[in-house]
């Protein structure tokens, strides 16, 4: 079972208290963009072997959004935070890094 730990209540939830999200990250495209950028926005995501980054929402707990890293071979969660941001936070990147060198995920590493 996955679990998860709400960064905003602190409150550590199984899957069955979220609702996924998919994909952190998603740089968003409008209709007034690119063909190519705007289908790749609603079309094209990640499906890695390993680190992964996801938008969760704590929907039977205080409702809201946050990001989640994991892994999606052994379902090892690095860790929560907020969705507010643009990229994982420092620290969560050399946490992963310390347990996945050479790890990457888009831009990130
Ligand atoms: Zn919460």
């Amino acid at each position: 079972m996955l679990i998860l730990e709400c960064p905003y209540c602190g409150v550590a939830c199984d899957e069955t208290e979220l609702s996924a999200g998919g994909e952190a990250h998603l740089k968003r495209f409008g209709p007034d963009s690119s063909e190519e950028d705007f289908e790749g926005y609603l079309f094209v995501r990640e499906n890695p072997k390993g680190v992964h980054f996801e938008r969760w929402r704590h929907s039977y707990g205080c409702g809201k959004w946050f990001h989640a890293a994991r892994c999606t071979m052994t379902l090892e969660v690095f860790g929560t935070y907020s969705a507010q941001t643009f990229e994982p936070p420092k620290e969560l990147s050399d946490k992963i890094s310390a347990k996945r060198p050479g790890w990457s995920w888009r831009d990130f590493a």
